[in-house]
C-alpha cells in the first residue's frame, strides 16, 4: 500500500479503508460523504426491487458503499473504485450505484487529466470588454481551483464558488456521449475573494491546441455537475 501523501492520513471506515485530507477545508470539491448503513435488521429482504430474495444464513448481507443499503452479494457483487468517497481499494456497488461510480470514473480517467493540463483561452477583460488576454487555464492539483497562466492578470477562481456554466458559440450543436455541448468557449458566474459576483468569458484560442480547449470545456461541464452535486450531498 503506498505511503500516505503530504497533508493526507489513512482512516479505516466500516466501508474500507480511506485516504483523506488532514482537514476538510483541504477536501476535494468533487468529494461526497460515505453513506450511513442501513441498520441489518431493518430489512430481510434484498433491497434490488428485481430481487428481493431473503437473507439467510446461506444468503448474506452486504452493504453497497455508496448508499449503504443492503442487498444480496449477487445485487452487489461489483467492486470498482471509488475515488470521491476517498477509497484506497476498489469497494463493494450495488447495480444502481455501479452505473454512477464508473461514469465518474470515466471522469477521473480522462476529464480530470484534459482539466489539469489546461486548455488555451481568450479571456476577455471584465472592465473593458475590447482587451482581451491569452491564458492557460488548467486545474489546480488538489482540484480546487482554476489557474490563469498567462500575460494579463486574472485572479484564480474557486471551483466551490462557481455558481453557473455556460456553453458559448457551439460550432456544430454537437454533443458528447453525456448530453454535454462541445462548445468553443465558456462563460462562468462566480464568487471571487471578497465574494463579489464575477463573470468570466472565456473561448478556445484556434491553431494547433484547439481541441484540447474544447476537451477541456467538456470535462468543466462535467466537473461542475459533480461539484454541484457535492453542495447538494453536504447542504442536506
Ligand atoms: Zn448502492
Ligand atoms: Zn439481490
Amino acid at each position: 500500500m503506498a505511503a500516505p501523501e503530504n497533508g493526507k492520513k489513512l482512516v479505516r471506515s466500516h466501508s474500507g479503508l480511506r485516504m483523506i485530507s488532514g482537514n476538510d477545508v483541504d477536501g476535494s470539491p468533487f468529494s461526497i460523504r460515505e453513506p450511513d448503513w442501513v441498520p441489518d435488521d431493518q430489512f430481510q429482504y434484498c433491497m434490488n426491487p428485481d430481487c428481493q430474495g431473503k437473507f439467510h444464513f446461506m444468503n448474506r448481507r452486504h452493504h453497497c458503499r455508496r448508499c449503504g443499503k443492503v442487498f444480496c452479494n449477487k445485487c452487489c457483487e461489483a467492486k470498482l473504485p471509488l475515488p470521491r468517497m476517498c477509497f484506497v481499494d476498489p469497494v463493494r456497488h450495488c447495480q444502481t450505484c455501479s452505473g454512477h461510480t464508473k461514469k465518474e470514473n470515466d471522469f477521473y480517467d480522462k476529464s480530470l487529466k484534459t482539466l489539469l493540463q489546461g486548455g488555451e483561452f481568450t479571456v476577455l477583460d471584465s472592465e473593458n470588454n475590447e482587451e482581451s488576454h491569452n491564458f492557460l487555464c488548467k486545474l489546480s492539483v488538489d482540484h480546487r481551483m482554476l489557474l490563469f497562466d498567462g500575460q494579463g492578470s486574472q485572479d484564480s477562481i474557486m471551483l466551490d464558488r462557481i455558481e453557473s456554466i455556460q456553453v458559448l458559440s457551439t460550432e456544430t450543436d454537437s454533443q458528447d456521449d453525456e448530453g454535454n455541448k462541445i462548445g468553443t468557449g465558456v462563460a462562468m458566474r462566480y464568487r471571487d475573494r471578497s465574494d463579489d459576483k464575477q463573470i468570466i468569458k472565456m473561448t478556445v484560442t484556434g491553431g494547433a491546441n484547439r481541441k484540447q480547449g474544447m476537451l477541456w470545456v467538456a470535462a468543466m461541464q462535467k466537473a461542475f455537475k459533480m461539484v454541484c452535486e457535492t453542495r447538494s450531498v453536504f447542504s442536506t
